[in-house]
C-alpha cells in the first residue's frame, strides 16, 4: 500500500480537474482582469465565474463574495476591518478560546489598540454556549467571531443560536468556516451571519486563495487598501489562477458533499470504533453528536502523541497531533486545554482528518499500526 494520508484538515490534495481548470491561466491566459482588453475580459469572465461558484457553496450571492489570500486574510479582513470601520478603540469583541491562532492573534492584536476582548470558555465536548455568550453580551460589543467547526476536534459550533443572539444586540457577526465548507452544507442565510471566512486548501483547492463572504447591506470590512479591485472591498491584482482552482474546487465539493461526508463519516466511525474497542484507553476529544463527518481526535494516556505520530509516518501514515500550524511547538494544545483536558491527556492526541479518496483498506492499515505501536509505547 502507498502511503496513507489522514491530515485532511491541515490540507489537502489539488483535485486533478481543479488543476486542469487553472492550467489555462498559468498560461496563455494571463490578463490582467482590470484590463479592458480581451485578455482582460477572459481573466475577468473566469473571476465572475468564480464567484459563483464560491456563491453557491454557501448560499449566497456572487456579489457578496470577496477573494481573499486564504482564510488567515478572510479572518484578519473580518476582525481588524470592522475594528478599523468603528474605528475609536475602546469597543469589545467576543470570540471564543478555541478559534484558530488566524482569528485568535487577530483579537489579540486588537487589544493592543486598546479594543477589548472576552474569550468565551467551551465544554468538554469543545462547544461554546449561547448562553454564555449572551450573558457577556453588552452595548459595547462591536463583534462577536465564532468559528463553524474546530479544526483540532471538528466540533461544530451552535452558530446559527449564536448569530442570532449576536445581531439581536446589534454586533457585528463573524463565523470562520473554513474546515466546515465542503464537508456539512452550510447556508449563510439560515445560519444568519454578516461575514464568514473560506479557504481554497482545505477544499482540494490550490493554496494561497479563499473567499470572505460579505453579507448585502453591511458596510464591508477592508484589511489591503489600494485599486478598486473586488470592489473596493480588497485591492490587489487577482490571483486568477489560484481563484479560478478555488471557484472549481467550490463547485466539486457542493457536488459531492453528500457523497464525501458519508463516505468520510463511515470510514472514521470505522476507525473510531475500532480503536474504543482495540486500543483502550483512549479518549474521544470532540462531540459525538455536533461533529465534522472527517474528523477524529483521541487521546490516548500514557503516550506522547508526537512520538506516535512520528512512528506512523514512518510507516508512510500522515496524522496530525491538534493543529500543523503550531506542529514544532512541543505546547499542549490549547483546545484541548480550553476542553479541560489534563497535559497528559492532551499531549497524548492524534488528530485523523479524512478526505474523500480514502478508503477501508488505509482505515484498516491505520489500525494495525496503531495496535502495535500504542501497545509497545505504553509497556515501554
Ligand atoms: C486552515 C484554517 C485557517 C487558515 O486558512 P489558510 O487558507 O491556511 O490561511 C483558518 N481557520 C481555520 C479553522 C483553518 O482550519
Amino acid at each position: 500500500m502507498g502511503k496513507i494520508y489522514f491530515d485532511n484538515n491541515a490540507t489537502t490534495r489539488l483535485d486533478a480537474r481543479v488543476f486542469e481548470e487553472m492550467l489555462p491561466f498559468l498560461r496563455d491566459n494571463y490578463g490582467n482582469p482590470s484590463s479592458l482588453h480581451s485578455f482582460g475580459r477572459e481573466a475577468r469572465r473566469a473571476l465572475d465565474n468564480a464567484r459563483c461558484n464560491a456563491a453557491n457553496l454557501i448560499g449566497a450571492e456572487p456579489d457578496e463574495i470577496v477573494f481573499t489570500s486564504g482564510g488567515t486574510e478572510a479572518d484578519n479582513q473580518a476582525i481588524m476591518g470592522i475594528a478599523d470601520l468603528i474605528g475609536s478603540p475602546g469597543g469589545r469583541i467576543i470570540t471564543s478560546a478555541i478559534e484558530h491562532q488566524a482569528v485568535l492573534n487577530s483579537c489579540r492584536h486588537l487589544q493592543k489598540r486598546g479594543f477589548s476582548t472576552t474569550f468565551l470558555p467551551v465544554d468538554y465536548e469543545g462547544r461554546i454556549k449561547p448562553a454564555d455568550l449572551e450573558d457577556t453580551l453588552g452595548g459595547d460589543v462591536i463583534l462577536v467571531s465564532i468559528m463553524y467547526a474546530n479544526n483540532e476536534t471538528g466540533s461544530i459550533q451552535p452558530v446559527e443560536e449564536a448569530a442570532a443572539i449576536a445581531r439581536s444586540r446589534g454586533a457585528i457577526f463573524h463565523c470562520d468556516a473554513v474546515q466546515a465548507a465542503g464537508r456539512i452544507r452550510i447556508d449563510v442565510r439560515k445560519l444568519g451571519v454578516d461575514l464568514l471566512s473560506l479557504s481554497s486548501h482545505k477544499i482540494n483547492g490550490p493554496k494561497g486563495s479563499g473567499a470572505l463572504f460579505v453579507r448585502r447591506g453591511i458596510q464591508a470590512p477592508v484589511l489591503l487598501h489600494g485599486g478598486h479591485h473586488e470592489q473596493r472591498r480588497r485591492a490587489g491584482t487577482e490571483n486568477v489562477a489560484s481563484i479560478v482552482g478555488f471557484g472549481e474546487a467550490c463547485r466539486l465539493a457542493g457536488q459531492r458533499l453528500d457523497e464525501t461526508a458519508g463516505n468520510c463519516r463511515m470510514l472514521r466511525d470505522r476507525l473510531e470504533k475500532a480503536i474504543m474497542e482495540e486500543v483502550q484507553p483512549a479518549i474521544i476529544n470532540g462531540s459525538r453528536e455536533n461533529r465534522l463527518p472527517n474528523t477524529l481526535n483521541v487521546s490516548f494516556p500514557g503516550v506522547d502523541g508526537q512520538f506516535l505520530a512520528i512512528n506512523l509516518d514512518l510507516m508512510g501514515i500522515a496524522v496530525s497531533t491538534g493543529s500543523a500550524c503550531h506542529a514544532e511547538s512541543r505546547e499542549p494544545s490549547y483546545v484541548l486545554k480550553a476542553m479541560g483536558r489534563s497535559d497528559d491527556e492532551a499531549s497524548s492526541c492524534i488528530r485523523f482528518s479524512l478526505g474523500g479518496e480514502n478508503t477501508v483498506d488505509e482505515v484498516d492499515a491505520v489500525i494495525l499500526a496503531l495496535k502495535e505501536f500504542v501497545g509497545s509505547l505504553r509497556t515501554a
